[in-house]
C-alpha cells in the first residue's frame, strides 16, 4: 500500500490549469501586468508548488498577506521577483522585512513612520507599496496622509515607492456605483505619485473595463479556478476533491440518519458513508444540502455532516455500482467549487482556504500527476 492510499480523501491540484489561467489573465489585461496573490498558502492549494508554476508562466510579482507567508516563500522566489505583503508592516518587523527585501504595503501613518525610521537607521532606501483607502474602510491611508507624504521631499529619499494601490469593495458587481467612485478617488491620489505603477483590480477587477486594470492586476481566486463573467479571461478548474466510501447500507422507510436524526428516509434508500467531514474542510453547512457525484449522477447529502464523515444517498445508482474503498467526487466535472460554495451558503474562497491538510495531495504538472502527502507542501 502506497502512502497516498492511507488517506481517505484526495485533493488534486492542476498546476497546468493554474499556469493556463495565469496566461489567459495576463493576455486579457495586457498591457497591464498580472501579479499573483498567493496568500493563505495559495488559497490552501500549496504556495510552494504554485509559485514556481506561476514563475514559469511568466509571473514576477507576488502578493501575500503576512510576513510569515513571505518568509515561507523566500527560497522559491527568483531574485527578479517582487513580493508584496498586503497586510502591511507589523510593528517590530521592520528589520526582518528589510533584510529580506520584501515590499510591505504601507497602509497607515504609523507604518509609514516606522518604515521611514528603519530606512534612516539602516542608511538605506527601502522599497514599499502605498495603499490608499478609497472607500472600503479596511486598510489604507486617507487622502490627507497621501498628500502629506507626496509633498514631503524626505519621503522619496527614504522610501522607494514600487506600487500605489487600493482595493475594490464590489469588484464582483460590475454595476456597483462604488467601483467608479473608488476609481476616481484612486486616480486623484495616484496623480500625486507620477510614474509609480498603479494597482486597483483583483480577479473580478480584471473583468471590469480596462480603466480598472491600471499597471498591475492582483489576481487570486481566478488563478485557482473560479470562473469570471463572459468576456473576461477564460478560466479552467484547478481543484478536484474525492473521498473514499467507508461503507454502504440499505435503510428502510422511517429510518433516521446521522447526528440528531435530522433526515428520515421516506422509503427504502441505499446510503454510502464517505470519509470526509468538517475536519477536512467539508462545511457542516452542507448538512442535508449539497451532494457528492458519481457517474454523472447527483448523490444528495443526507443528515448532518460529521467531523470525519458524511452520508450520501446512492439510490440513483445501480446496485453494486459503488462499494467500500471506492472514491466519490465532491469537486470535479459534476460539481464545481462554485456550486459547493453556493450550496453551503458561502463563497469559493472560504471553501478553498478551509480544505486543510488531511487530504492526500496530487499535483498535476506538465501533464504528469505526482503524489505529495500532506505536510510535504506546507
Ligand atoms: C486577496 C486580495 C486580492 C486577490 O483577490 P481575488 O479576489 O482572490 O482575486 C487582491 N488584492 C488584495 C488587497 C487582496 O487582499
Amino acid at each position: 500500500m502506497t502512502h497516498e492510499m492511507t488517506f481517505s480523501s484526495e485533493l488534486t491540484i492542476d498546476l497546468d490549469a493554474l499556469a493556463a489561467n495565469y496566461r489567459n489573465l495576463r493576455d486579457h489585461v495586457a498591457p497591464a501586468q498580472c501579479g499573483a496573490v498567493v496568500k493563505a498558502n495559495a488559497y490552501g492549494l500549496g504556495a510552494r508548488r504554485a509559485v514556481p508554476a506561476l514563475y514559469q508562466a511568466g509571473c514576477r510579482t507576488f502578493f501575500v498577506a503576512q510576513l510569515c507567508e513571505a518568509i515561507e516563500l523566500h527560497d522559491v522566489l527568483g531574485d527578479d521577483c517582487t513580493l508584496v505583503i498586503l497586510n502591511g508592516l507589523d510593528p517590530g518587523a521592520e528589520d526582518l522585512c528589510a533584510d529580506h527585501g520584501f515590499v510591505p504595503a504601507l497602509n497607515a501613518p504609523g507604518a509609514l513612520q516606522r518604515w521611514r525610521e528603519a530606512a534612516r537607521r539602516r542608511g538605506q532606501r527601502l522599497p514599499a507599496a502605498l495603499q490608499f483607502d478609497t472607500g472600503m474602510s479596511r486598510l489604507g491611508v486617507d487622502g490627507a496622509t497621501a498628500r502629506r507624504v507626496a509633498c514631503d521631499p524626505g519621503f522619496a529619499t527614504e522610501v522607494e515607492l514600487r506600487l500605489v494601490m487600493t482595493h475594490l469593495a464590489s469588484a464582483d458587481e460590475p454595476g456597483a456605483p462604488s467601483n467608479a467612485a473608488q476609481l476616481s478617488t484612486f486616480d486623484a491620489l495616484t496623480a500625486l505619485f507620477p510614474g509609480v505603477p498603479r494597482s486597483i483590480a483583483n480577479s473580478f477587477g480584471s473583468a471590469l473595463p480596462a480603466a480598472f486594470h491600471n499597471d498591475v492586476v492582483r489576481a487570486g481566486i481566478a488563478l485557482y479556478g473560479v470562473p469570471l463573467p463572459p468576456g473576461a479571461a477564460v478560466i479552467q478548474p484547478v481543484v478536484g476533491l474525492r473521498a473514499r466510501i467507508l461503507q454502504t447500507r440499505q435503510i428502510a422507510a422511517g429510518t433516521g440518519v446521522g447526528y440528531g436524526l435530522t433526515y428520515t428516509a421516506p422509503d427504502t434508500r441505499r446510503l454510502a458513508t464517505l470519509a470526509i467531514g468538517y475536519a477536512d474542510g467539508w462545511p457542516r453547512a452542507l448538512s442535508n444540502r449539497g451532494a457528492a457525484w458519481h457517474d454523472g449522477k447527483r448523490l444528495p447529502i443526507v443528515g448532518r455532516v460529521s467531523m470525519d464523515s458524511i452520508m450520501v444517498d446512492i439510490t440513483a445508482l445501480d446496485e453494486g455500482a459503488l462499494g467500500e474503498g471506492d472514491l466519490v467526487e465532491l469537486i470535479g466535472p459534476g460539481q464545481s467549487l462554485d456550486q459547493v460554495a453556493a450550496d453551503a451558503g458561502t463563497i469559493p474562497y472560504e471553501i478553498l482556504t478551509s480544505l486543510g491538510r488531511r487530504h492526500a495531495r496530487f499535483y498535476k504538472e506538465h501533464g504528469m500527476a505526482t503524489a505529495c502527502i500532506a505536510g510535504e507542501v506546507r
